[in-house]
């Protein structure tokens, strides 16, 4: 991803009581799934030509999305925007049966980038709805993730938006429930609501595993450590993006004295930096680590030039590319086909 142009020295050192330093959570910033779909792009370009359609935004980050409609791509809200015949890339988050098929009758070429976490998801409920189970989906209203994995159970899911509708949730057989989740949420406001469920619910099921995503579970752990001793916790991410803004909230809950989140280092306000001797910088799952970069070298033109990493996992998940990108344009095998997990600057220190 290119760099912004950044205005140097925006920030004034100002003296704090202590010294000055940043905390840096690992892992942060883009994991399997993002990677991979960004990649779908860049080789549907490549592959096809300029313009690749694509539905929703490929991932939820403002950047790669401005970055990837400057060489060709063009995001749609629906298949039914896209030229018959031409190529489209389902998003990150997945879709429904009925958008796959509103692609067919339009005789679109769908190359589908839905990431594989979330593809696991709505096969369960696939499988749930098919054994006759009624699904209690924990998400949020409104999300891509959400209406994709919905689609595929439309009859037999009841969303649960937060801990605070468990309590009004109207569902056909007490009895007969298994609950599911959205792979971007808050573990413990998650895990919180599935404990509300089950008082009202004795007999609800779990998944077979985590829906919660390995990457929004790792970032979260990382931020939680790093915002115990932060005064102010810079979250790079952009404000539709789920895991990122669950980010924000971890760290308050988690002893932060303030967070917030930034799409760009530029929007970091002076205010935020009066008496501020510690500050932790972490990134969502859709971030570029150049947007990282930019804030680093913003926070030290304020001083805080120190800057140390605090890791809590190691990440090497790789997801194979989808199908039709696998070969490069002429046929041959692709270095990145098996996967083109990218190493982040933090996973090579
Ligand atoms: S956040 Fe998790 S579910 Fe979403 S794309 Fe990344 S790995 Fe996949």
């Amino acid at each position: 991803m290119p760099r912004v142009p950044a205005v140097r020295n925006r920030l004034k050192d100002t003296p704090v009581a202590g010294t000055k330093r940043v905390l840096l959570a690992a892992p942060r910033g883009y994991c399997a799934g993002v990677d991979r779909a960004v990649i779908a792009v860049e080789k549907a370009l490549q592959h096809y030509g300029a313009p690749v359609y694509v539905r929703k935004q490929i991932v939820h980050n403002i950047h790669v999305v401005s970055t990837l409609e400057k060489q060709g791509a063009i995001f749609v809200d629906e298949v039914e925007e896209v030229p018959v015949g031409s190529h489209v890339v389902f998003s990150a988050h997945g879709v429904s049966p009925a958008v796959v098929q509103g692609a067919a009758d339009r005789d679109l070429q769908a190359i589908d980038a839905t990431c594989p976490l979330v593809t696991k998801v709505h096969r369960e409920a696939v499988r749930f709805s098919k054994a006759d189970r009624h699904i209690l989906l924990i998400g949020h209203a409104g999300h891509e993730e959400v209406e994709g994995t919905m689609g595929h159970a439309p009859d037999q899911t009841t969303l649960v938006n937060s801990p605070a509708d468990v309590a009004t949730l109207v569902v056909p057989d007490p009895d007969n429930l298994v609950w599911l989740s959205q792979t971007t949420l808050s573990v413990d406001e998650t895990m919180e609501t599935v404990r509300l469920l089950r008082e009202r619910f004795p007999n609800l099921q779990d998944p077979p595993s985590d829906d919660i995503c390995y990457a929004t579970q790792n970032r979260q752990v990382a931020i939680k450590k790093v915002a115990q001793d932060a005064d102010l916790v810079i979250v790079v991410g952009s404000a539709n993006s789920s895991n990122t803004v669950r980010l924000v909230d971890v760290a308050l809950e988690y002893g932060a004295k303030a967070a917030y989140r930034v799409d760009y280092a530029s929007e970091i306000k002076q205010e935020w930096l009066d008496g501020v001797a510690t500050v932790g910088v972490t990134s969502g799952a859709s971030v570029p680590e150049v947007l990282v970069q930019e804030v680093l070298d913003d926070l030290a033109d304020a001083g805080y030039g120190s800057v140390s990493q605090v890791v809590t996992a190691e990440e090497d998940l790789m997801f194979s590319l989808p199908k039709e990108l696998r070969k490069d344009a002429d046929g041959n095998p692709d270095e990145r086909g098996l996967g083109g997990r990218r190493k982040l600057d933090w996973q090579l220190k």
